[in-house]
């Protein structure tokens, strides 16, 4: 019996419950699993939340901040658009900083489209609440020693240990949604070949700071710097997010208050800009910058969405707008089986979303090259960095396209 058939047995101290069934288990209440849940539940496909983290964790949790406006307007569209997403304020303009010299980039006016600024967990709270508070919908925080089985079969199932009783919760189910980030458990129940894994790394490390500083700029700010990238986003009145490239695997605890700060105040300087707001930093975490992509996103009856399936380095802000990106093809997906008998969205899923996702990460390797040339030590590359940056600030044709690819569109979808 090859793994991914096995049934689950009792793990661990506790014994096995009775099994449920629901027609979908959505593994991961990320932006990916949460934005499915919704939207199969909304069609009355039942469904099944297994989220390994508590519900104030999740809740908790800053990542993202940056939604693309056409991500915006499908949520809407679906009615998981509440009024503090609709009046999120919007942000067209971002600026790099090089050499003293601003340059900035107006792809809002280019593209005529936007970022709504809205940070990942307020989403996820809308999306939580919407689900299990305003729905009704059946989400299992907590679970620990998640499985997915048998996704070969007919019949798969999501197993895992209940926190509170420690006994073993199986759910039995037509279709597993692999929605469980980067780090989750249903992409190893692929056995070893059934996927490609392409992965890129992009060489570098960035520092993720969140500051409870108000930005001290009214756009994102991109240092090109020979000690390195820097950049700065606001997340609420009070509170910036910033960036500082590092060496990958660099220990957070390198990074004092005073370096920080001093860094950030040397790679974002710039004649005529404002001061860098300084405040006491509140998160502080090295990311090793890299990519992947899983192809193809399905293997039997698993459906892999978000980063289960492809992870975007922070570089362009892609990430959760792919998760987004997924659920809602996946959630028409099971619509137009569940309504109509028709398979071929399911059947055409993976290809459908990584139309998308390969654009993101072409995309994001562009603009790899622009913040990281001036600091890789390497003059060639620089210069690349460079010509790049004069030609999509200067050309208006050259801007269009950036900006088109920076902002995504609804012809991605
Ligand atoms: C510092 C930072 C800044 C970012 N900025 C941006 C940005 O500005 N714009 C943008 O678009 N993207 C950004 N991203 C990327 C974005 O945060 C992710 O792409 C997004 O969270 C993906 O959503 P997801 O639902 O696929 O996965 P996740 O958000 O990772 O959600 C997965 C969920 O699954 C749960 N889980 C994990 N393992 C298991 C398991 N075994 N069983 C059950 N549940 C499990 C997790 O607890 C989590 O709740 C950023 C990321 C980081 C780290």
């Amino acid at each position: 019996m090859v793994p991914e058939e096995q049934e689950a047995s009792a793990g661990g101290a506790g014994s096995a419950t009775a099994p449920e069934s629901a027609s979908v288990v959505v593994v991961g209440a990320g932006p990916a699993g949460l934005t499915l849940a919704n939207l199969l539940l909304a069609e009355g496909i039942d469904c099944v939340v297994v989220e390994a983290e508590s519900r104030e964790f999740i809740e908790q949790l800053p990542r993202a901040g940056f939604l693309e406006e056409w991500a915006v307007r499908a949520l809407e569209r679906r009615g998981l658009a509440g009024p503090a997403l609709l009046g999120a304020p919007a942000q067209g303009d971002c600026e790099f900083r090089m050499g003293g010299a601003r340059h900035l980039f107006r792809y809002g006016a280019l593209s005529g489209h936007r970022h709504i600024v809205y940070p990942q967990q307020y989403l996820v709270t809308d999306l939580v609440r919407a689900y299990a508070d305003g729905a009704g919908g059946d989400i299992r925080f907590g679970a620990r020693d998640v499985a997915v089985h048998g996704i070969r079969t007919e019949r798969p199932s999501v197993t895992w240990t209940d926190p509170e009783t420690g006994r073993v919760r199986t759910v039995a189910c037509d279709f597993v949604a692999g929605c469980d980030g980067a780090r989750g458990s249903s992409r190893s129940a692929i056995p070893e070949g059934g996927v490609e894994v392409f992965r890129h790394d992009l060489g570098v490390g960035w520092l993720a700071l969140l500051a409870e500083a108000p930005p001290s700029a009214e756009r994102v700010v991109f240092g090109l710097h020979p000690q390195g990238f820097a950049a700065h986003m606001a997340r609420s009145p009070q509170i910036t997010r910033y960036y500082l490239e590092c060496p990958q695997g660099d220990s957070p605890d390198n990074w004092p208050h005073e370096r920080v700060w001093s860094e950030l105040r040397t790679r974002l300087a710039a004649h005529g800009a404002d001061p860098v707001n300084e405040g006491e930093v509140i998160e502080r975490r090295v990311l090793d910058m890299h990519n992947y992509v899983v192809e193809p996103m399905t293997y039997g009856r698993l459906h892999l969405a978000g980063d289960a399936a492809h992870l975007v380095a922070p570089v362009a802000a892609k990430g959760m707008n792919l998760a987004l990106n997924d659920a809602l093809l996946l959630a028409d997906a099971f619509r137009a089986y569940y309504r109509e008998g028709d398979e071929s969205g399911l059947e055409g899923y993976s290809d459908a979303c990584l139309r998308r996702v390969w654009q993101y990460q072409d995309f994001n390797r562009w603009v790899s090259e622009i913040v990281h040339g001036p600091s890789c030590g390497d003059p060639f590359r620089a210069g690349v960095a460079a010509a790049r940056l004069r030609r999509m600030t200067r050309s208006e044709r050259a801007g269009r396209a950036v900006a088109a690819l920076y902002i995504g569109s609804d012809a991605d979808h």
